[in-house]
Formats: C-alpha cells, sequence, structure tokens
C-alpha cells in the first residue's frame, strides 16, 4: 500500500477568459454557467427543477447539497432566494464537492458578472478557504456552506451526517467528465438523501437518467432552459419529515472558549441553554492573550486536515474587536526542525500567502493572537457549580466543557494533565513568536509562556519562581541572551490532552457531553469542534471527515 502522500492544496481550476464573462474550463471544454442568463438558467434547472423555495416553507433546517461548487452561483442564488423567503428561525446547510476550487482572484473575477448578487459575494470572498484541501463550514447566520475540497468520490466518502433534501448535480458535461456522474457516484448521492429529496439537473444523457433510476431515484425529462431542450428531474422515496433539534434545554458547564464555542453553536440553532463556571480554579481561557494558530502536519491524513480547516475556522469566528495582532513568527529550536519549516513553505497546504519561511523563520501571516476577555465580555456564566445546579434544574443535555474540572467530573476518563505556568519579561521581539515556548507583547511586557509539566502532588495552580525562571531560560536560549523579568503576576492553569493529543467530542451516556482533550489549542479546535458536536446531536450534516468524528468520539480511544 502507498504511503501517505505530502498534503498539498487541491489542483488549481485552469480557466480560459477569453469569452465574455463566463469562464471556460480548459481541462474539461466547457462552462462554468451560460454568459447569457446563467442566473436564470440556475433558478430554472436547479432551484426550479427542485421545487425550490416551496420545498423549503415552514422547514427548520433545510439542506441542499451539490457536486460542482465552481464559480458559487448556484450557492449564491440558493442563498439569496433563502434570504427573501424563509423566516427567521429557519436555517440553511449547503453542502458543495469541488475537486478543483477557484483561488480567490478567480472567484472575485467570475462573480463579478452577478451585480445582484454583489453583496453576497462579497461575504463569500471574505471566508474564502482558496484551495486547501479539506471540510470547511463556513457560517452566514442563518445559511451554513460546507465545502469539501477534494474529489467526488473520496468527499461522498468523508461527508458526515448528510440528508440531503434537495441535489444540484452541476459537474461538467458527461461525456467531458464521466468520474462525476458514475453509477458509484449516483449511489453516493442517493446514499446521502433524506427520505423524499428532489434531485436536478441540466442532464438528460442516458447514462445520468440510468444510474439514477439504479440508485432508486424516479427520473423525468423537463423542458430545458434557453438553447438546451430538456433538463432532469428526480425524486427519492419517501417523505419529507421536518427536522427538529432533539435538544430541549442544555447546560454548559464551563465557561471557557470551548463552552463558549458550545453557546455559539446552540445559538445559531436557537436552542436555549445556561452556562455555569463556578469559578473553582484558574483556567487557560482566562490567560491574557491566546494564540490562534494551525498545528502543521506534512502528510496528507484526515488530522492534518482537520488542522488546517480548524483553524480557518477559527480565524472566521472571532471577532476583529477580540484580535490583539495578526501573524506569528515560528522559530525553530534545531536544524531538523528549520528542514521541515522549510519544506512546509515549499508545501504550502493554506496558500503560499499564509506561509512563508524568512529570515530563518516560518511565518504564519495570519495567525492571531486574542484577546480573550474582549470575547468573553458579553455573557457572564451563572456563578454555580454542577452539583448544585443538578439539585434544582432538569436539562435534556448537559455539555461538559470544563478543561480540568473534567478530572472531578468524569475522572473514569483517561485523559492527561499537564501544568502551564506563564511569565512576565521585558519584550525581545516586536512580533509575537513562537519557539515551543512563545512570546507575546502586551501593555510593554512580553508574556511569555509556557511550562509543561505533569502534574504533581502540589497545588497545580500556585505560582512557582523556578517555573518563570524555566521560562526565562527557554527564551534566553533562543534570543541568545538573558532577559529580564517584569514585576507582573505570573499565572498556571492546567491543560487537558489524550495520549495521542487529539481532542475529544464525546457521548458520556445519560445525555452528557463533552469537548475536552484541547490541549493548549483551544483557541484554534474549539469552535469547529463544537460546531461538530452540536451538529451531530442535532442529526445535521457536520463539518469533520465521519471518519475523524467517529475517531474524536470513541472514549475508549483514551485508555488505549
Ligand atoms: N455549480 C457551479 C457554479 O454555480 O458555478 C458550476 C459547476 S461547473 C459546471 C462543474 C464543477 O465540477 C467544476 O467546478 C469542476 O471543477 C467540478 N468537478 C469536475 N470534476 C470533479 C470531480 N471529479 N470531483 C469534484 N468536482 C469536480
Amino acid at each position: 500500500m502507498a504511503g501517505p502522500r505530502p498534503l498539498i492544496q487541491t489542483p488549481a481550476a485552469r480557466l480560459d477568459w477569453s469569452r465574455p464573462s463566463a469562464p471556460v474550463a480548459t481541462d474539461f471544454n466547457d462552462i462554468y454557467f451560460s454568459a447569457d442568463g446563467g442566473l436564470e438558467e440556475t433558478r430554472t434547472v436547479f432551484l426550479g427543477g427542485c421545487g425550490l423555495p416551496d420545498k423549503w416553507a415552514g422547514r427548520p433546517v433545510f439542506t441542499i447539497a451539490e457536486l460542482g461548487f465552481g464559480s458559487g452561483l448556484n450557492f449564491l442564488a440558493a442563498w439569496k432566494a433563502w434570504m427573501q423567503t424563509a423566516g427567521p428561525r429557519q436555517r440553511l446547510h449547503y453542502l458543495s464537492i469541488e475537486k478543483f476550487p477557484f483561488d480567490k482572484k478567480q472567484l472575485t473575477q467570475a462573480l463579478r458578472a452577478w451585480p445582484e448578487l454583489d453583496a453576497l459575494s462579497a461575504r463569500l470572498l471574505e471566508n474564502w478557504p482558496g484551495r486547501v484541501k479539506g471540510i470547511h463550514r463556513l457560517n452566514f447566520g442563518p445559511v451554513t456552506l460546507t465545502l469539501i475540497h477534494d474529489d467526488v468520490s473520496e468527499a461522498l466518502n468523508q461527508v458526515d451526517g448528510l440528508k440531503a433534501d434537495a441535489w444540484f448535480l452541476d459537474g461538467f458535461n458527461p461525456s467531458e467528465n464521466t468520474e462525476m456522474w458514475s453509477a458509484e457516484v449516483m449511489q453516493g448521492v442517493a446514499d446521502g438523501c433524506a427520505p423524499g429529496a428532489r434531485l436536478a439537473t441540466f442532464s438528460v444523457a442516458g447514462a445520468v437518467r440510468s444510474a439514477l433510476s439504479g440508485a432508486g431515484f424516479t427520473v423525468r425529462k423537463m423542458p430545458g432552459f434557453g438553447r438546451k431542450r430538456h433538463r432532469l428531474e428526480a425524486d427519492f422515496p419517501g417523505e419529507a419529515k421536518a427536522l427538529t433539534p432533539p435538544i430541549d434545554k442544555a447546560l454548559i458547564v464551563g465557561a471557557g472558549i470551548a463552552g463558549r464555542s458550545l453557546a455559539r453553536a446552540l445559538s445559531a440553532r436557537h436552542i436555549s441553554f445556561d452556562m455555569i463556571d463556578a469559578g473553582l480554579h484558574p483556567a487557560a481561557s482566562g490567560n491574557p492573550a491566546a494564540l490562534v494558530k494551525p498545528r502543521f502536519d506534512l502528510q496528507d491524513r484526515p488530522e492534518s486536515r482537520f488542522f488546517l480547516s480548524a483553524y480557518l475556522h477559527a480565524l472566521r469566528a472571532y471577532p476583529e474587536t477580540a484580535v490583539i495582532s495578526r501573524g506569528v513568527r515560528q522559530i525553530p529550536k534545531t536544524k531538523k526542525e528549520a528542514e521541515r519549516y522549510k519544506k512546509l513553505a515549499a508545501q504550502a497546504p493554506l496558500g503560499d500567502d499564509q506561509l512563508r519561511w524568512e529570515n530563518d523563520s516560518l511565518w504564519i501571516d495570519e495567525a492571531l493572537v486574542i484577546d480573550p476577555s474582549k470575547l468573553f465580555d458579553a455573557f457572564e456564566p451563572r456563578r454555580e457549580t454542577y452539583e448544585t445546579i443538578r439539585r434544582h434544574a432538569e436539562f435534556s443535555h448537559v455539555f461538559i466543557a470544563a478543561g480540568y474540572g473534567i478530572r472531578a467530573l468524569a475522572p473514569d476518563l483517561g485523559f492527561r494533565f499537564s501544568r502551564g505556568q506563564l511569565s512576565w519579561a521585558e519584550p525581545v521581539w516586536d512580533r509575537p513568536t513562537a519557539y515551543g515556548g512563545y512570546a507575546v507583547n502586551l501593555d510593554g511586557a512580553a508574556l511569555v509562556g509556557a511550562t509543561h509539566d505533569r502534574l504533581d502532588d502540589r497545588d497545580p495552580f500556585e505560582l512557582r519562581p523556578e517555573d518563570d525562571r524555566k521560562n526565562l531560560s527557554a527564551l534566553a536560549e533562543i534570543v541568545g541572551r538573558e532577559t529580564s523579568p517584569v514585576d507582573r503576576q505570573s499565572r498556571a492553569s492546567v491543560r487537558v490532552t489524550s495520549r495521542d493529543t487529539l481532542p475529544v467530542i464525546c457521548d458520556l451516556g445519560q445525555g452528557h457531553w463533552t469537548i475536552s482533550g484541547l490541549g493548549s489549542r483551544g483557541f484554534t479546535f474549539a469552535p469547529l469542534l463544537a460546531e461538530a458536536l452540536v451538529a451531530k446531536i442535532c442529526n445535521e450534516l457536520g463539518p469533520l471527515d465521519k471518519r475523524l468524528r467517529l475517531k474524536f468520539s470513541d472514549p475508549n480511544r483514551l485508555s488505549l
């Protein structure tokens, strides 16, 4: 069996712009949309073909899935129709699979053709993940876009919890692109259907019709749009059912970044919740600054794709008001590490503009330094313990997002705990810098973190002068000179990790769930993990590769 491949971006879409406003895919000898009336065509073939917007009337959650995101015209047309017709509590999931995503420049150019969609196009462009491989979750208020940047067959294996009410098949012409219309792919489409789903496509090719019939659809030819004689509609058997969230009332235990991310995912679904935090111990979310930067892996594995997707999702999740600064420099500690960083920059899994090797360092240009207090100001949790609230309130779902608190609340799980102390020194660099530890300037001093020690029998939260010395000497080793301490209060908290260092989102039984094992990457992982956990409980389309979500959900992993 071949070993893992390097993680690179998806292949670029090769476009010919010589026709006015209609890009042509040179590899497929086909257009993305018709220059005369592409938007009308989308509305007739795909929206109209699937009976939209009528079919989503009154549905709390409606899911559209598409093969071939291309320029995003179908998505934008659906989004616009949704905003014009859906009620304020309804939500739309839109999944699209694309092997050759446009880069931002190509997308900008293509979308210029539709001034009517300008406002929505601008929001899509602002959030565009470029050609980064994997699954991307983009939230636009009531509309959630999930993009899978991969080949159709691979993508259909990864998709988690898809039960589409409508399918848009928009691969290029089947004669030029057979793999997008194979019987296996059509079976995958059928497997991703909700009962009573409706499918639409421009192609009436015999092979497409028979593959769809073979997968259980009832197919009919309809009058086509413009110069095309026909289009296709197909019905999946069964009766459409309204999907309502099964959570009556949720309790979130812990008001750190995991709890806040859960609150965001629940609020987006109009699910009410209480949040408690007894403030029993200092949590890492209470640090004066938090880094949002990716974990990198050279090889293409579901985990490494998740590290990038979670990072990109987190960048979009935090409001500008909480951002202290953008851009983090990563200094290698050894020659071997330098070689790895160089290789990484050359592989460019995040795009050339986001990772650079320069001045013997890796520069992660969009990585964030966040001020957690600015994020948390808006909502005060109740100062209560889980034990007391249980005595007077009932909840259908309890989310344990308690950091170190998991040790007491779920003592049987095999988590590992390590102490981390932060110290202060005189500033050494202008830019936030990571080197195993990290140094970030705040109000004229550098916050230097963090130690990493297994818990011993002393109080894990006591401040230890020897740990301040450890932090400063690790910094001195990188800078090449001693740095002076600054007289500000150090801080200690406890990281929770699993043996394989991957996070945990699991069912603890009896209506209890947890997000845990975030290690020192809480601010990077929590927004996407919360979205994954809440989507799973609500039987909605998830944002993770299914295989990985199953791994993250398996508590037995912890005791291996
Ligand atoms: N729906 C798009 C829009 O609104 O602009 C137009 C889609 S275009 C006609 C077909 C798309 O299918 C292209 O973007 C192409 O890159 C994609 N595609 C072709 N082969 C694919 C494959 N094997 N897996 C996934 N996507 C593929």
